[in-house]
């Protein structure tokens, strides 16, 4: 690639740096809340509008009977294609175009898309209706600099990421929209920091753990048997042995940040006893002994585990405890699991974007891994495809917070780096 061309692509998306603003603004302004999944035909629609008007040829896809598919709420999605000479790779930009809910401590607008300091604020703004946009300009920029290219742009906007990408990607994918016979590479413009390449994730298992007791008058607990202090038990042996455990354990992948290096676990609930009464109750508990307890646990696992061992682990733990307490019952259900997956950096594509990073920040990029998954996990599992990244603007600390805002000038310049990627993967004819 000549450097001439570099510098024409780069010229062609500065001279959109306001249009890139506006279409950002406006994605934030349709508010894609999910849950429950609102306004997805709108931001599809408005996406239509805008592709189809740049010569795509677009498809609207309803992940029918989905998780969470409605005809309240239908989980609509995007893909739009723009092929230029035939016999060239595909180059696909997926984004997910459903935003977390707002939340307390905003100072601004949530859906106002304000411009204040070069900044974009919004529910979404770099999570990731920044990226989106920044990929749309890039495509923009790319085609009319290089009309006569070889291949296909696709460019995504699908459902559900938040809530784990069933209605979107995760659908997609089943459908074979990621078959890698159609689409040979793949960028995911979640918010990573312009210069950093994101090349895959940790694993995951959510399960629940339940103990098991006997009800009985509160006042005479001997009666029964208390559900909740054998949960009490497992909490005390999960700090004695199970997070030492997990804190040994350190992967080689380049997680981000330094504290998911390691296998972690989180306790995301804890249940047990009399449930929360209705708002608005005003009577006093009644005294019983709780006969079950429930935690759910967020297991994030290295490519170096094995998701048996992982599991093995947890019920070791149990077992544990069951020898010290003759009463003790308990059951474990898994609720969900994802592989870990990392693309290797000699892929084309994690080559090819480091590349057009150098030629457009001066500086090598740095690799990273995300400590949870995004829908890097269906394209890659259900997908089979392998040249996979993360790479868009925004950081990463400002998802789902109050005042999330995403940078200007750093989606500028990840559009020139998509730009040029796309130029590289997808050469004009001579
Ligand atoms: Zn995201």
């Amino acid at each position: 690639m000549t450097h001439e061309l570099d510098t024409r692509l780069a010229a062609a998306v500065e001279s959109r740096r306001e249009a890139l603003v506006a279409l950002t603004q406006d994605l934030i302004r349709i508010p894609t809340l999910n849950p429950p999944g609102r306004n997805y035909r709108e931001i599809c629609d408005y996406l239509d509008g805008r592709l189809s008007a740049a010569g795509f040829m677009v498809d609207l896809i309803r992940a029918e009977g989905a998780p969470a598919d409605s005809d309240r709420f239908p989980r609509w999605n995007i893909i739009a294609r723009r092929a230029g000479r035939g016999g060239g790779d595909t180059v696909h930009f997926n984004s997910h175009h459903d935003v977390v809910e707002v939340g307390n401590g905003w100072t601004v607008d949530p859906f106002g898309g304000e411009v204040r300091d070069g900044r974009v604020y919004g529910r979404g703004a770099c999570d990731m209706k920044g990226g989106l946009a920044a990929s749309i300009i890039a495509a923009e920029a790319f085609i009319s600099t290089c009309p006569d290219f070889g291949g296909a742009v696709e460019i995504s906007a699908t459902a559900d990421e938040e809530s784990g990408g069933f209605g979107g990607v995760a659908y997609l994918a089943e459908q074979g929209w990621f078959d890698p016979v159609r689409v040979q590479h793949v960028i995911i413009p979640e918010p990573l920091d312009k210069d950093r390449i994101c090349l895959g994730h940790r694993g995951v298992w959510w399960a629940e753990i339940e103990t098991r007791g006997r009800i009985a008058h509160g006042s005479m607990p001997f009666l029964g048997d208390c559900a909740v202090r054998h949960m009490g038990a497992v909490l005390a042996e999960m700090e004695e042995s199970l997070f030492p455990l997990l804190a040994s354990k350190r992967t080689e992948m380049p997680v981000v940040p330094d504290g998911a290096k390691q296998s972690t676990l989180n306790i995301n609930a804890i249940h047990g006893g009399e449930p929360v009464q209705e708002e608005g109750y005003t009577g006093l508990p009644a005294p019983c002994v709780p006969d079950r307890c429930r935690i759910t646990i967020d297991r994030r696992f290295l490519i170096e585990e094995d998701i048996t061992e992982v599991k093995a682990e947890v019920t070791a733990m149990l077992e544990k405890v069951k020898a010290q307490r003759p009463d003790f019952e308990y059951e474990v259900r898994d609720l969900f699991e994802v592989q870990p997956t990392m693309t290797p950096e000699g892929a084309p594509i994690v080559r090819t974007v480091a590349h057009a990073i150098q030629k457009v920040l001066d500086r090598a990029p740095d690799y990273v891994v995300s400590p949870g998954t995004y829908d890097q996990k269906h394209i890659d599992r259900i997908g089979k495809l392998k040249n996979c990244i993360a790479y868009g603007p925004g950081i990463l600390n400002l998802a789902h917070q109050p005042d999330e805002w995403v940078g200007i000038q750093d989606m500028v310049d990840s559009a020139k780096v998509m730009a040029l990627t796309l130029s590289e993967l997808l050469p004009s004819g001579d």
